[in-house]
């Protein structure tokens, strides 16, 4: 069994920024079949609005970690989109040229309507970006302003249907974010998220397709057996286990 996972903080709250824990953690992936990891930085490390110099930290520890294990990693450029276009067009181009990353991660900076966006998704277009925008159901945490819902992040892929967005913790998103996130080709949904549910994967692949699904673990916040076993665990065929533990991300990545 090979795996992608599309969604790890290898550095979390400044742990895992050495040689040795580097070795440790691609270690640990190799045993449970995770061939690489999309390496989205240490998101939260100085709150949720990073200054742009803290953004650039945070990236040059995600740039380090592919220069030790340059198979292993992707790197995603982690961005404060309130900074404004000329921080996001800087810190992209910089983590693109410089460092070769594919994607970016938007956490909980902003509300993924919020006009800031504009400036994030322009970049992605022009250097062929994924962007993975941390999405939770906000029925219950009342955070709108700034904390993206399903619906917020399926807004946000709709307007922009060339732009490949990946919504990020289904069993966050929960049932009614499946159902956000239907009839938009762009727009795909990672399985991390709070601890494993029954069912909800069933559920998101009976309504989007596998097509649309990618393995994510979020680790170190979630142990790897357990993040793999709630795909093994669901009701699915070989065929549809391949394309969420690794195919989706393969061609999404273009590896
Ligand atoms: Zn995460």
């Amino acid at each position: 069994m090979r795996i992608i996972d599309a969604h790890t903080h290898p550095v979390f709250m400044h742990d895992g920024a050495t040689p040795a824990a580097a070795r440790r953690l691609v270690a640990h992936g190799r045993a449970h079949g995770i061939v690489k990891m999309v390496a989205l930085g240490d998101v939260l490390v100085h709150g949720r609005l990073p200054s742009a110099a803290q953004c650039r930290r945070i990236n040059d520890e995600t740039a380090q970690l592919k220069r030790w294990h340059p198979d292993y990693f992707i790197g995603f450029c982690c961005l404060n989109p309130t900074l404004g276009a000329r921080a996001v067009e800087r810190e992209v181009e910089r983590c693109v040229t410089q460092h070769g990353f594919r994607g970016i991660k938007l956490e909980i900076s902003n509300n993924a309507r919020d006009a800031c966006m504009g400036a994030v998704m322009a970049a992605a277009r022009r250097w062929n970006l994924i962007v993975l925008q941390h999405t939770w159901s906000q029925t219950n945490i009342h955070q709108r302003r700034f904390h993206s819902d399903p619906a917020d992040t399926a807004w946000l892929a709709r307007r922009h249907p060339d732009v490949s967005v990946i919504m990020a913790h289904l069993t966050g998103c929960g049932y009614r974010g499946v159902l956000e996130a239907k009839g938009l080709p762009n727009l795909f949904v990672d399985t991390s998220g709070a601890f494993p549910e029954a069912e909800i994967l069933d559920f998101a692949v009976q309504e989007l397709g596998a097509e649309r699904i990618l393995y994510g673990s979020d680790l170190p916040i979630r142990e790897t057996s357990v993040t793999v076993g709630r795909v093994l665990g669901a009701h699915l065929t070989a065929a549809q286990r391949h394309l969420i533990l690794h195919d989706n991300a393969a061609k999404l990545f273009r590896l």
